[in-house]
């Protein structure tokens, strides 16, 4: 059935070799984050068998709900709501903070579950999502005061998140300034703080140039493993696969006609104004799928000489005029995926999911 995802197996256990290999050359653990593919359960189980991963972690209980039977630790990175601290508490044996009265309601839980909860403290370098203001040192400082009168919370270690809403890349200097902040806070209330979590996909980069910063001992990878590129600067990464996954959809029309719509123009399906490039009659293909299955921004066709010229809620439009395949009606045309593509096609119920190469 089409539109359908495509997991290739052997391709995505590939990356997570080249990538674990990568983290621990950085001397991290590594925390596989699933939730750019929902956290597909033949994924989890693939991702559960691999030696090289410590963690699964994930943005939504839901997901780690579907994976918290397997055999690894399961960590929530975005801040708990206070309605879901029940559930976070059971199925998270981990999971990422910044605010004290949510800390607080966890602990409340974890004493109902008889459990120790651990925590991340989030702390923010300066990429203005979440956090801990590093520059308010006395808040910070209070805040771990409060959390270790917690009877049922562990204060597990600090992490940072950069290059999401910021853009802000991690360097040296600014991943410094959190190992700092764990000494001190370690050797100011002798604590153990295991873990200092230093950021996603993006700081990989600073392992290949051995600029991580000592101190820095786990990283968070999404979409890096799954599409094959760091994302500080957009590199690929050698030893990866960019089409472990590929999204896939079937031709329902195929006709030549011309390129520019012909009447009064108004507005679109999604009331824009669209311009249209004159390239004469041309074959057009319509796609089943749509922008709402598909982010047709963040989805590259694998066939070079064909593009994408638009698309409705369920209709995609293509140009195969110059390609060197003949197009019929059922054919199918594969796609390579950015992350929007990806986070859209696995999230819309209407796109199947297969699996290759196990
Ligand atoms: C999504 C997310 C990640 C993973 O980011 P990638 O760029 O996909 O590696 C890591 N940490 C947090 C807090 C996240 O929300």
């Amino acid at each position: 059935m089409y539109p359908r995802l495509v997991f290739d197996l052997s391709k995505v256990k590939q990356n997570l070799d080249t990538i674990s290999n990568l983290v621990k050359k950085g001397g991290c653990s590594l925390m596989i984050v699933t939730k750019s593919f929902c956290a597909d359960r033949r994924m989890a189980e693939l991702i559960a068998a691999h030696p090289g991963v410590d963690y699964f972690a994930d943005s939504r209980i839901q997901n780690i709900k579907n994976y918290c039977d397997l055999p690894k630790e399961t960590v929530l990175l975005r801040l708990p709501q206070p309605w879901e601290v029940e559930e976070v508490v059971r199925y998270a044996d981990i999971s990422f903070n910044s605010e004290i009265s949510t800390i607080r309601l966890l602990n409340e839980e974890a004493a109902k579950q008889d459990r120790i909860h651990r925590i991340v403290l989030m702390i923010d370098l300066g990429d203005l999502r979440e956090g801990l203001f590093f520059r308010e040192r006395d808040t910070i400082y209070e805040t771990v005061e409060e959390i270790l009168k917690l009877s049922n919370i562990q204060l597990f270690g600090l992490g940072v998140n950069l290059t999401c809403y910021g853009a802000i890349i991690p360097k040296h200097d600014n991943l410094s300034i959190l190992v700092q902040l764990a000494e001190d806070i370690r050797a100011r209330y002798n604590l153990e703080l295991p873990m200092v979590s230093g950021g996603n996909s993006s700081s990989l980069y600073l392992i290949e140039k051995g600029e991580l910063p000592e101190g820095i001992n786990n990283l968070r990878i999404g979409e890096a493993f799954i599409l094959g590129n760091e994302t500080a600067y957009g590199q690929c990464i050698a030893g990866t696969n960019g089409d472990a996954i590929v999204l896939e959809a079937q031709i329902i029309e195929l006709k030549t006609k011309p390129s520019v719509p012909i009447g009064e123009a108004g507005m679109d399906a999604f009331g824009q104004r669209p311009v249209y490039e004159d390239r004469g009659n041309i074959k057009r293909a319509i796609l089943a799928i749509g922008k709402q299955d598909a982010d047709i921004d963040s989805m590259t066709p694998i066939d070079p000489d064909i593009d994408i010229l638009g698309a409705s809620s369920d209709h995609l439009i293509m140009d195969v005029t110059p390609s060197k395949k003949e197009y019929k009606v059922g054919d199918v045309i594969s796609f390579t995926l950015g992350y929007g593509g990806l986070l859209k096609a696995a999230t819309s119920n209407y796109v199947n999911r297969t699996y290759i190469g196990d």
